[in-house]
């Protein structure tokens, strides 16, 4: 995500560093090169200038006594502004109604339907919530089908009327049906144009009056930069939409919209979409986002993703066994099997401090434990509860068996040993933490 941006303002925030304290020369060459990065990452020219002059005066205005090194300074005073820029706090969906009426709007496309299938799936996941997606585009029959196959994936229903040309009445049928049979939320997907146009607007404007949606929600697509911003502006126009959701964000994007488009038209951004799959969905957190901009990783939501696997029984078991020095190979291999379901390797890495630019070019392969795996399998039971009975012999059987090197195998027994002396240190209060962290 945002691979480019955040290479040139690392190098631009680089320019600081050994420098013993701010002063206007300095600032500004930094400045300068901030705003060059900003503007290749498709920023808008004002946005980005009053960005750079909002950071001067800050850097300038500061103490000089600041405890922090003024290459640390100019990062944190980038990431706060970068942070204001695009929303502040994150800003939640308003689900107060019963049912709760949802309008997506926004060009042919962006991912309107997807995101409609990934709001409705997140909602029933997360928030123990009745979903009922509606089918509006009366132009285009696959877009119902879409729209049919999506909710059949994720078990939420789709209200649609072949045949009826008034996506008003579609919609409003849509509530009646959904307060008739216990659904508290009412998705309605809406047909798109390939670019603004006059109809598109009128329909979907008197959509919105008809039916009073509680959250009127904008798509857009990152991937188009400016456009992206432009779009957004005649949306907000007619419809005074509540917040955009910005998808594709795990493309090749440059991050000129997620950056620009909450100033121009004051409305947050509320989740993101990064990738084709129904999970693929993410609350769109302004600081995290910023974090990750600046290569700084995002601890934050790793963390989540390990507590969402957390279970408070294993790791209670497990607690147990550091302290009765029986942490064995098992154990190390079902804490692999919880990591594995906190996603994918690489998308993690990215998360963390630091990791993400030192690894860019690092291949990492989808399963990265596989030779991990297969050492401990090739073990036996015994060899894996008390793994001091390992010798140079059956060190090589078991290299021999897992297709892998006798390296390989010292190796993972090193990082084994490592880690169980670890945990015993970090017993207590400190050993639990970890482990959440751990997703153990
Ligand atoms: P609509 O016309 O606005 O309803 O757009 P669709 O939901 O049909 O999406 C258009 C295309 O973009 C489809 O091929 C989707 O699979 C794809 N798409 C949607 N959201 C994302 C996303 O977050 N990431 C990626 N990579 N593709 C997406």
């Amino acid at each position: 995500m945002f691979d480019n941006l955040s290479d040139k303002l690392d190098k631009a925030l680089h320019l600081l560093k050994g420098h013993g304290k701010i002063t206007e020369v300095n600032v500004a060459d930094t400045l300068k090169e901030v705003r060059r990065a900003l503007l290749d990452a498709d920023v808008n020219f004002k946005i980005a200038k009053e960005f750079t002059n909002t950071v001067k005066e800050k850097a300038l205005g500061q103490d000089v006594l600041t405890t922090l090194q003024p290459g640390q300074l100019m990062v944190k005073l980038v990431k706060d502004e970068l942070t204001e820029l695009m929303g502040g706090d994150a800003a939640g969906i308003n689900l107060s109604g019963n049912p709760s009426v949802i309008l997506m709007s926004g060009l042919q496309g962006s991912g309107k339907t997807t995101f409609s299938g990934k709001l409705a799936n997140f909602l029933k996941t997360k928030k123990t919530k009745k979903p009922l997606l509606v089918a509006c585009d009366i132009y285009r029959p696959a877009a119902i089908n879409q729209l049919h196959v999506v909710g059949e994936q994720i078990g939420v229903e789709v209200y649609s009327e072949e045949g009826n040309k008034n996506p008003v009445e579609i919609a409003q049928n849509a509530i009646k049906h959904a307060k008739a049979n216990g659904f508290n939320v009412v998705i309605v997907d809406t047909a798109g144009r390939l670019a603004v146009d006059e109809q598109m607007m009128t329909e979907i404007a008197n959509v919105h009056k008809a039916i009073q949606p509680q959250e009127t929600l904008f798509v857009v697509d990152a991937m188009t930069g400016q456009d992206a911003v432009n779009t957004a502006k005649a949306f907000n126009d007619r419809l005074n939409f509540d917040g955009v959701i910005l998808t594709k964000l795990d493309g090749d994007t440059r991050g000129g919209a997620a950056i620009s488009i909450k100033s121009v038209v004051n409305k947050p951004i509320k989740f993101i979409g990064t990738g084709e799959k129904m999970e693929a969905i993410d609350v769109f957190y302004p600081n995290r986002m910023a974090d990750r901009i600046l290569g700084m990783g995002d601890v934050v939501s790793l963390v989540e993703r390990a507590q969402e696997q957390y279970d408070e029984d294993e790791a209670r078991k497990l607690q147990k066994k550091i302290a009765k020095n029986e942490f064995g190979f098992d154990d190390f291999l079902s804490q692999i099997q919880q990591v594995k379901k906190m996603g994918n390797m690489k998308d993690l890495v990215g998360m963390i401090p630091g990791a993400g630019k030192a690894m860019k070019d690092v291949e990492i392969e989808d399963d990265a434990f596989k030779h991990i795996e297969a050492i401990i399998h090739s073990m036996t039971p015994d060899e894996r509860s008390k793994p001091s009975v390992l010798d140079a012999k059956r060190k090589n059987r078991i290299a021999k068996g897992s297709g892998t090197s006798i390296q390989q195998v010292n190796q993972l027994l090193k990082q084994f040993n490592q880690m169980s002396k670890m945990m015993k240190m970090m017993q207590g209060g400190g050993a639990k933490n970890m482990m959440r962290m751990m997703g153990g």
